[in-house]
């Protein structure tokens, strides 16, 4: 940490008591949700710092994140969402990942691709209860399966997604009955799994699969934000009055004002037009002072700091500098703003303070 100008912190004390929340809240399984570097957070060490704690199984959306958990050691059950591409199926089994199937053409080629290497094709199958993106017809999942089983690939689990969880819940109520009917028409033996953050904190369920909520960027219910990024400034000076700062000019000093640049921008995750504060090392509020560049931010002080303070960009209480008000401020879902924090950020993972692992830099 010491090192670091700039940089991501993610606390895992937070984190846990997230995923012990949402599981109190579950009748079942919480399956962590790690796609997109979890959201944003770094997939590897929350996979590893769950794993240790004995969670058993993680999704991720492509190959590449599964093969990343995969290559760090990671052991569980690896759920790739979305569907299958047939060109995938090896990749797929040779990393050891479960495809998630909603294609007989899918299947095929797992069916084949596991019969080549001599493996055995594991798959969990997609229902498509009313968002019209990924599965078989909920009408047509007991033939669907059926049809998956006579290629030889073993179905391990069943699921659906949520279209409208948090926005409508009568449609929510109509994709659960229609879940339940595919339950009761394909019978025990299988994984049925659900429930999305919000389809969890709004409605509990049983079998879960959740994002957002885990890295607590649901407002509310209880859950705990679990990531700051903060940074040191690499400038700090007085304005005389005139001066123009930063492109365009758009902050005009009247004289006097103090000013940090910090070395963080666009580039790293920074919604351009979105921020309008960060924290002091004290916690006071300062303003940001015209447009953020790729790199580099500006920011107002009332008086000089040395380039050791660090400030909070982007702060773990939902206030002005919080990423549910960049999201709100850039018109966008908090998904959006996490997913875009950027890889170039070196991350350090604390446990009660102590650093348990990091990342990059
Ligand atoms: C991303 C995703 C989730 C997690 O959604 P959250 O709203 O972040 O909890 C669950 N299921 C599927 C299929 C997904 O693609």
């Amino acid at each position: 940490m010491e090192g670091w100008r700039a940089w991501i912190e993610v606390d895992l004390g937070a984190l846990w008591a997230n995923y012990l929340l949402l599981k109190a809240r579950a009748q079942g399984e919480v399956i962590p949700v790690l796609k997109a570097d979890a959201y944003g957070h770094g997939a590897l060490p929350i996979a590893r710092f769950l794993e240790e704690r004995g969670v058993g199984r993680f999704a991720v959306a492509t190959i590449a994140e599964g093969r990343a958990l995969r290559e760090g050691g990671v052991r569980g059950e690896v759920l790739l969402l979305g569907s299958l591409h047939p060109l995938e199926a090896e990749a797929a089994l040779r990393w050891g990942l479960t495809p998630t199937l909603s294609t007989l053409e899918a299947a095929r080629a797992l069916a084949e691709r596991a019969w080549a290497l001599g493996l055995t094709p594991r798959a969990h199958l997609k229902v498509d209860t009313g968002m019209n993106r990924v599965g078989f017809p909920w009408e047509e999942a007991l033939a669907a399966l059926r049809a998956v089983e006579a290629l030889g690939v073993r179905v391990e689990g069943v699921y659906s997604h949520l279209a409208t969880a948090g926005e409508d819940e009568a449609f929510v109520e109509v994709q659960r009955g229609r879940f339940q009917r595919v339950r009761e028409a394909l019978g025990p033996g299988y994984f049925y799994h659900l429930e999305n953050s919000y389809g969890l904190l709004l409605h509990g369920g049983e079998n879960a699969r959740v994002g957002l909520a885990l890295y607590g960027l649901v407002p509310g219910f209880g859950l705990r934000p679990v990531l700051r990024l903060l940074a040191r400034p690499t400038l700090v000076k007085r304005l005389k009055a005139g001066d123009r700062v930063g492109y365009g000019g758009a902050f005009v000093a009247q004289g006097g004002e103090w000013l940090a640049t910090l070395p963080v921008g666009y580039a790293d995750g920074l919604p351009r037009g979105a921020v309008a504060f960060v924290r002091g090392p004290g916690g006071e509020r300062f303003r940001v002072a015209g447009r953020i560049s790729m790199d580099q931010t500006t920011v107002l002080l009332p008086g000089p700091v040395d380039l050791w303070a660090v400030f909070e960009v982007l702060s773990p209480d939902f206030g002005p500098t919080g990423l549910l008000a960049w999201a709100e401020a850039r018109g966008t879902i908090p998904y959006e703003v996490a997913v875009h924090l950027s890889r170039r950020l070196p991350r350090v993972y604390l446990l009660e303070g102590v650093e348990w692992a990091r990342a990059g830099g």
